[in-house]
């Protein structure tokens, strides 16, 4: 697979033609819950023109007519397209790996014994602010290839390896420059200079010395509302703050145990809370009857050996669920979405339908960009993934195989299998 300039050029036209099929979650509303998630529509023998950096028209092909002018021709037979997908979830601006770890807690350690020894994200934490910002935004890119090559076009990238006011802000600055969307989480753990002060003295902190510029930079703010990290108290103080200097905000919730994060993410107003694998019937219901997206994480849940989210229950009940990579150098070494797809659909119980709305449509909802990004629709950014079969739900039924034939991002051709 040749991987093209990262930056891409601009705009031309481009004709995606004889394609066996398109993909794309139905109608124009986001998020899609109920029964509109397991809606995609999908057309036969299909092309997609793209113009400017946008998807100008989608059709089958015997409506295609005379195309005017110079355009740029893409070959589509024998593959299926599906909108570029959405990462909403990640932690790509990390220095150093944890392969030690991986390889200690293979042997039987867990996560928090990992952790009391100083390994976790303390030891990425350690590695992170010893970088420098251009080593962090060399990184990013780095990882955002990855993604690009498993169909991702759009992905968020959180700080939380700093923890200190010069390293947060330049987490940021690299995300951006790497062409993430930035997600401030400040309140990920407490570092070990503020140890002895404990968590509240930290947010205090954060609120106090690091939130307004980091307001500048980031779209939202994220917190790790976990027994051990900062309770909820700590994380409303946090987020309040961040919601007052014009942030969107997030939480990372049950994950380990349920600590309140539903019940403060619904009355706060947050976009989203991720994880959820702790999360009970009642959090489900709660979840369900408001407006925040759950964002599910099952690489990670797997990853670590731990219970997976409710997924088919929070569908049932009505929920807005997203699903994402999670990708981190810690509980989640794995940046494709497609395997994550596959992972919905085998161990989740969601349908490929379903799966393909949660990271596409409503991915791009909790990122605050789906008036343009997650449907191949006239007017959309022209971000396209070619699914190497004539089924697009191969993209999840073949488990982490080369399924990712070519990835259009904004009407150009980002990365190829084909030479
Ligand atoms: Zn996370």
């Amino acid at each position: 697979m040749s991987l093209r300039d990262g930056h891409d050029r601009g705009p031309e036209r481009l004709l995606i033609r004889d394609l066996s099929q398109v993909a794309s979650p139905a109608g124009r509303a986001a998020p899609v819950r109920g029964p509109a998630l397991g809606e995609v529509d999908v057309l036969e023998e299909a092309y997609v023109l793209c113009e400017g950096g946008r998807v100008a028209r989608v059709g089958p092909m015997r409506e295609l007519g005379a195309i005017e002018g110079d355009v740029v021709e893409l070959d589509g037979r024998g593959l299926s397209a599906v909108p570029g997908l959405v990462d909403c979830h990640t932690h790509a601006c990390f220095a150093g790996d944890r392969v030690e770890e991986f390889a200690l807690r293979a042997a039987g350690a867990s996560y928090e014994e990992l952790h009391a020894a100083g390994g976790g994200i303390l030891s990425t934490v350690r590695a992170t602010r010893a970088a420098g910002e251009d080593a962090l935004r060399a990184a990013v890119e780095r990882h955002a290839s990855w993604m690009l090559r498993a169909g991702t076009t759009t992905f968020e990238a959180k700080s939380g390896y700093g923890l200190d006011r010069e390293t947060e802000l330049a987490q940021l600055r690299a995300i951006r420059a790497a062409g993430g969307v930035p997600t401030w989480l400040g309140a990920h753990a407490v570092p070990p200079e503020h140890a002895d002060a404990g968590a509240a003295a930290y947010v205090d902190f954060l609120l106090a010395e690091v939130l307004a510029e980091a307001a500048e930079l980031a779209e939202a703010a994220d917190v790790f509302l976990e027994r051990g990290a900062f309770d909820a108290t700590q994380a409303r103080r946090y987020l309040e703050g961040c919601a007052a200097a014009g942030l969107a905000l997030r939480l990372h919730g049950d994950q380990f145990t349920e600590a309140g994060a539903i019940p403060l993410a619904i009355e706060i107003g947050a976009r989203s809370v991720d994880h959820l694998e702790a999360t009970g019937h009642a959090g489900v219901l709660a979840l369900a009857a408001s407006d925040v997206v759950g964002v599910l994480l099952p690489a990670s849940a797997l990853f670590l050996g731990r219970p997976l989210p409710p997924a088919r229950a929070l569908a049932d009940a009505g929920a807005a669920i997203a699903l994402a990579t999670d990708f981190n150098p810690g509980s989640a070494y794995c940046e494709s979405l497609p395997v994550v797809l596959s992972l919905a659909c085998t161990q989740l119980g969601l349908s490929p339908n379903e799966a393909l709305a949660a990271c596409t449509v409503n991915a791009a909802h909790v990122l605050a960009r789906a008036d343009r990004k997650g449907r191949i629709a006239p007017g959309f950014d022209a971000d396209v993934v070619l699914v190497a079969a004539d089924d697009w739900r191969h993209l999840a039924y073949h488990l982490a195989g080369p399924v990712v034939h070519t990835v259009v991002r904004a009407g150009r051709v980002a990365c190829s299998s084909r030479a």
